[in-house]
């Protein structure tokens, strides 16, 4: 059980840190959500999962896409043994369309806020005697699609990352890895669908079956579920020695 743990989900009012968020409260864990809005639906989100689990859930506002709102998340979260960084968009275009604002700001909330809030962690881990760094990268973590240049550049980033918070905590009971989920069906993929459809005249169905899952093998979908359960096994002692490493959830694809 992770009863006694506090755990912080960036990026979690919605799709894939919610599910991690549920299961980590399932699993007994106090729980920080986040995003970058702050409206009662966020508070009354807390709430739930807080009613559900019995176990206290917060949510608090801090925009991942500025340095001092990613280290004062930590900082006012007062805890922080399970660090899981998720929060992350997406921009689909040609590299040399590729708007320099989006470019930025996925570097910022996909990279960079790993970064932040991972430094601010750290210290509270050592002083707390055990610590989980879990990055939600990507299958464009390990591999690369086209029109995706700054989602794959800072997913790969985050693995490269992921290794050397590894390699600096190595001989502490603190462990960092990074999560390669393939397609999950969350808010993010779903926002892609209709673009999709126009592009290549496809109906929904097609969409998803052969454009989204063409390279996921499984022909499935990966479920928030699946991920939650993959992030606290992370947490149990059976993962202790587990670190440096990256976990596929992707039905096949990087196998092919
Ligand atoms: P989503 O859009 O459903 O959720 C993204 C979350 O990040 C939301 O809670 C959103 O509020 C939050 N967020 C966005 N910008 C933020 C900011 N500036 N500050 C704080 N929070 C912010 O997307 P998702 O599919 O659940 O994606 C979650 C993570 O999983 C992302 O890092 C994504 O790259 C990764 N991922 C998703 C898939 C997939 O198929 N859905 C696959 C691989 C990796």
């Amino acid at each position: 059980s992770l009863a006694g743990k506090t755990a912080i989900v960036t990026g979690s009012n919605s799709g894939i840190g919610l599910g991690i968020a549920r299961e980590l409260a399932r699993a007994g864990a106090s729980v920080v959500i986040n995003s970058f809005t702050d409206r009662p639906e966020d508070h009354a989100l807390a709430a739930e999962i807080a009613e559900e689990h019995g176990v206290a859930v917060r949510y608090i506002k801090a925009d991942m896409s500025k340095a001092d709102e990613c280290r004062a998340l930590v900082e006012q979260a007062g805890a922080c043994d399970i660090l899981v960084n998720n929060a992350g968009i997406q921009h689909v275009a040609p590299i040399d369309e590729f708007p320099v604002d989006k470019w930025d700001a996925i570097i910022a909330i996909n990279m960079n806020s790993a970064f932040h809030t991972t430094a601010a962690a750290l210290p509270m881990m050592r002083k707390a005697g055990w610590g989980r760094v879990v990055n939600i990268a990507s299958a464009h973590g390990l591999t690369a699609s086209p029109y995706k240049s700054a989602y794959v550049a800072a997913k790969h980033g985050v693995v490269g990352m992921t290794k050397v918070v590894a390699l600096e905590t190595a001989q502490e009971p603190i462990t960092a890895n990074a999560i390669c989920p393939g397609y999950v069906l969350t808010p993010l993929v779903e926002a892609q669908i209709p673009d999709t459809m126009k592009k290549y005249d496809m109906s929904r169905e097609d969409v998803i079956r052969q454009v989204m899952l063409e390279r996921q093998p499984s022909k499935e979908f990966a479920t928030v579920e699946q991920l939650g359960g993959t992030v606290v096994f992370l947490c149990s002692d059976a993962a202790a020695q587990i670190t440096g490493t990256t976990i596929s959830v992707d039905g096949g694809w990087t196998a092919l």
